[in-house]
């Protein structure tokens, strides 16, 4: 009998390293051919570029054991995102900050100028309480600034409406009254030097741990496990037989050119006639490095189809209580803990899913001990 951890992602493999560290032997199976689920790197041959293959990748935390863990496997190299948006027919600076204030406006604010001018000029103040992502920009930076950053770049990349896509989903950005144009606001921000790929194949590095590449879960598998640790979709596990969750894709149309393409590394495209949502150039994730050539992927978002790869999941208002079936499915589930992005149908970051990984890891321990026990 072993464990049986499907999917070779952040959960999978500190599930499994925990597990085999205490003594149990572990199968990590992958229906692709990789590890490291969505953040799976690799160097580009041709221009020696480390490509975020499933798009771009910066971790950022604020939970120490976390960010202990991580650095712990591989070396981190510090990393700032600082996002531009082109808009008509300017670049802007995101997250919205004072600079973005200022240029959009043709102002030159302070900062309690500015935050003065958007809550009395902008701000749709009779808003008290958000509840879908369009309300949550409304009350936050008003009419114009939503309509210019966020409804056309949320359509895109959501395939809906901002009325029916949940409030929490813009609150992953902040609004700065100030010229701090990180993105993130969190402690530690960096990049794996040598990428995804081989911090999380530093994890999955014990001898209790045997990876299956190309490997589909299946009923044999089930059979033989004393417990299973999914981090494939939620309903996929089921069969889908309720009905599809909803899901989107992304699809990447990857370019090369000499020198550099956009002088940064993501140029989101924030105008509903632009089809693609943003631009990464890969060579500017790792700033430590240099290359001649550039690899870019222009990012399309769309529907996810039976044989895409799911990325987010979209959590629909409506798609509530289908979502409620499943989560009372998996819970009366015997040996199996669903876990991760797809296993709990959350939008949620590397840093929180590593860290839902210590704790399922550690409530397994304590229930059934470790293997010598
Ligand atoms: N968003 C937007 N315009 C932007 C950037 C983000 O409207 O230029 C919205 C969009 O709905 C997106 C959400 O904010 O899905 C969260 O953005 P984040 O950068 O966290 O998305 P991710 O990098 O995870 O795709």
């Amino acid at each position: 009998m072993s464990i049986v951890i499907v999917g070779a992602g952040f959960s999978g493999a500190v599930i499994g390293r925990r597990l085999a560290d205490a003594g149990y032997r572990v199968d990590v199976l992958d229906s692709r051919d990789h590890i490291a689920g969505n953040c799976h790197t690799h160097r580009c041959p041709d221009t020696g570029v480390m490509v975020h293959a499933y798009g771009p990748h910066i971790f950022h935390t604020d939970i120490q054991k976390v960010w202990d863990y991580v650095t712990g496997f591989a070396e981190f190299m510090p990393y700032r995102n600082q996002v531009k948006s082109t808009v008509g027919d300017a670049v802007y600076s995101l997250p919205i900050n004072l600079h973005t204030i200022n240029q959009f406006f043709g102002k030159t604010f302070r900062p309690d100028e500015a935050r003065a001018f958007i809550e009395s000029t902008q701000a749709d103040t009779s808003i008290t309480d958000p509840q879908s992502f369009e309300e949550q920009a409304l009350r936050f930076v008003g009419p114009a600034l939503y309509e210019a950053f966020f409804k056309g770049y949320t359509e895109k990349q959501w395939g809906c409406a901002p009325t029916e896509l949940p409030a929490s989903i813009l609150k992953r950005l902040p609004l700065r009254f100030n010229y701090n144009d990180n993105y993130f606001a969190h402690k530690y921000q960096g990049i794996p030097k040598e990428g995804y790929t081989n911090l999380i194949g530093n994890i999955l590095d014990h001898p209790n741990i045997d990876v299956h590449l190309n490997t589909p879960f299946s009923n044999a598998h089930a059979s033989r496990a004393d417990h299973v640790f999914w981090s494939g979709p939620l309903d996929g596990y089921f069969g889908e037989k309720l009905g599809r969750l909803g899901y989107r894709t992304l699809d990447f149309e990857r370019f090369t050119s000499d020198g550099d393409w956009q002088g940064c590394a993501v140029m989101n495209y924030g105008d509903p006639d632009v089809p693609y949502t943003r631009i990464t150039e890969h060579k500017h994730f790792a700033p430590w490095e240099s290359h001649d050539s550039t690899v870019c992927y222009r990012e399309y978002s769309r529907a996810c189809g039976a044989d895409d790869i799911p990325y987010y999941p979209i959590r629909l208002v409506e798609e509530k209580a289908l979502l409620s079936q499943y989560e009372a499915m998996a819970q009366a589930e015997e040996g199996v803990t669903f876990v991760g992005r797809l296993g709990t149908y959350r939008y949620l970051d590397m840093d929180v899913t590593i860290a839902e990984a210590m704790v399922h890891a550690e409530t397994f321990l304590s229930r059934r001990g470790t293997a010598a026990s």
